[in-house]
């Protein structure tokens, strides 16, 4: 009885190895404040931690439970770097802002969270084998933020934007009322997204086309279309 449960613990062991999601943190700016300021006001522990967490929620919004779904990545590379803007995912690397990081006037570490959650969703996310809209991609990334509680007060308030695909914060409110229509609307659409893209998803998903849905949520918040 022992040796069989020892094996299946030495089992669940080599299981746990096989399907675990390696993390690096590599902070190239430490020669600068925003970079001095990442490694004291966030670290490289904290960070793997959140990249982690991060992993754990998207595929459990994104309905990602099996390998078989998910992308084949063994690891992620987190790159603090002296450069402009906030951050890119690409080739299963994060590149983060140094400069952003020291400049940043707030919570900090619950910002920089939302960042990496944001950009954790790039490495898990299909793209319609690149033919996905732009601010669909970002509107995902950020649906994922938003559903994680780590929506900065500065975004825009449900039924605000100009059109459905207009990304991130935008885009992300109007996933969140598609997913209040039906319950795992975004992981089915990601799901979708695997191999190609098109507007007829939200049709075959909600039964309305992606401009009449956009029309409801403006005219639920009390703005004409
Ligand atoms: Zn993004």
């Amino acid at each position: 009885m022992i040796k069989h449960v020892l094996c299946f613990l030495v089992f669940l062991h080599a299981f746990h190895q096989t399907h675990a999601v390696q993390y690096t943190v590599i902070n190239k700016a430490l020669s600068t404040s925003g970079g001095v300021a990442f490694r004291d006001k966030i670290g490289a522990d904290y960070a793997k931690q959140t990249l982690d967490s991060a992993t754990q929620f998207i595929w459990r919004v994104l309905q990602l439970n099996n390998p078989g779904d998910r992308k084949n990545v063994q690891k992620v590379t987190l790159y603090v770097d002296d450069m402009d803007g906030v951050a890119y995912a690409s080739n299963n690397e994060i590149h983060l802002s140094g400069r952003y990081v020291g400049n940043y006037q707030g919570d900090v570490k619950r910002e920089i969270t939302g960042v990496l959650y944001h950009e954790m969703v790039h490495i898990w996310q299909w793209n319609g084998n690149g033919g996905a809209p732009g601010g669909l991609i970002e509107g995902i990334a950020d649906y994922v933020r938003l559903k994680a509680n780590y929506a900065p007060s500065h975004w825009v308030k449900p039924g605000q934007g100009q059109k459905w695909d207009q990304g991130y914060d935008v885009t992300a409110r109007f996933l969140d009322y598609c997913e209040s229509l039906k319950s795992g609307f975004v992981a089915e659409l990601n799901q979708k997204m695997r191999t190609a893209y098109s507007d007829q998803f939200f049709v075959d998903i909600l039964g309305k086309s992606v401009d009449q849905l956009w029309n409801e949520y403006k005219a639920k918040y009390g703005n004409l279309p």
